[in-house]
């Protein structure tokens, strides 16, 4: 059995030419490009890095990306003060706070406050229901990035066993609440779960986001079954790594995304889908394609 390969990289590069087109016709018919704020607040190095490559991305497919960089002792009134101004600004059609904030800040009074319709992280608790009823709405990057790659290469979600390892609300519960919506039987694992090789083994797709370095053996995985590879973390010699131990699953599984270039990019060309779902969404434009999530 040959195993593929789930180039999220190569993907998204493919993504980001159709979003160019799709930017350039909005600019045509609007006379603007959608607008993406990524507000970063300190100099957190990953912080710094996960914002150059959003912001490189959307200037890469014509999408307005005003810097807005804060310093780390910026007041609670004074960061909550420019998400308002944000929210009210009409060039800008997404919000995206980078997160970790650092400490001293509320996370949620910030991402609580970002307008709805502009909240592109998906984040806000009025998209959060949307998306568990089942409400065209704008989703969590990551869970959906995952969603494209799975669709676009072909992978049959309807009727498959998925288990999720992982359930924070940025991964593994919008995941197993988007699966679930394409007719996916799911199990969500963490980290009190009995016995996750027993339940990840019954598996035919299986989504590893705990951000447990190689923990995801081949003992853990169904011959046969397509391994979506979330984790990122960085070894002693500063090697990137994910949740999954590649080398020992690659022969197992039927389908695996490497780290790097799997999930990340997939997230960031989300993103940007987002960015031109909100425009269109304030500008009264259709929404296409429509995204099922119930
Ligand atoms: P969180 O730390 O918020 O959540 C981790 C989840 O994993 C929790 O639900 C936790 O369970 C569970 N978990 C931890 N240890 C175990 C274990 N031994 N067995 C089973 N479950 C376990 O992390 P995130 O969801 O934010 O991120 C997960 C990983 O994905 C990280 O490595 C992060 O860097 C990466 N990431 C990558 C992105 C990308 O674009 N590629 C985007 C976002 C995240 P419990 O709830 O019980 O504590």
């Amino acid at each position: 059995m040959s195993t593929v390969i789930l180039n999220g990289r190569e993907l998204s590069q493919t993504l980001f030419e159709e979003q160019k087109k799709k930017v350039e016709d909005l600019v045509r018919l609007k006379g603007r490009p959608p607008g993406l704020a990524v507000v970063l607040v300190g100099q957190d190095p990953a912080s710094e890095t996960y914002v150059r490559n959003k912001r490189a991305a959307c200037k890469k497919v014509g999408i307005h990306a005003p810097d807005i960089n804060l310093p780390p002792d910026v007041p609670q009134a004074e960061l909550v003060h420019r998400i308002d101004s944000l929210n009210r600004d009409p060039s800008i059609d997404g919000i995206l706070v980078q997160l970790p904030l650092p400490s001293g800040l509320s996370k949620d009074e910030v991402l609580y406050r970002i307008d709805p319709d502009k909240d592109v992280d998906g984040f806000h608790p009025l998209n959060v229901g949307k998306m568990l009823i089942g409400l065209e709405t704008l989703t969590p990057c990551t869970p959906t990035g995952i969603m494209t790659l799975l669709d676009r290469n072909g992978i049959r979600i309807s009727g498959k066993n998925a288990v999720v390892l992982g359930r924070s609300l940025i991964v593994g519960k919008p995941m197993a609440l988007l699966l679930m919506a394409r007719d996916a039987t799911v199990t969500v694992c963490h980290s009190r779960t009995a016995n996750l090789q027993e339940e990840t083994r019954r598996a035919d797709i299986v989504v590893a986001a705990m951000g447990k370095p190689l923990m995801v053996t081949a003992d853990f995985i169904k011959p046969g079954a397509v391994v979506i590879d979330v984790g990122i973390s960085r070894t002693a010699d500063g090697k990137l790594v994910g949740d999954v131990d590649y080398a020992s699953v690659f022969p197992v599984a039927s389908a695996i995304t490497p780290v790097p270039g799997g999930v990340g990019p997939m997230t960031i060309a989300t993103l940007l889908d987002n960015t031109i779902r909100a425009f269109c969404f304030r500008e009264g434009i259709p929404l296409q394609p429509a995204r099922k999530n119930a």
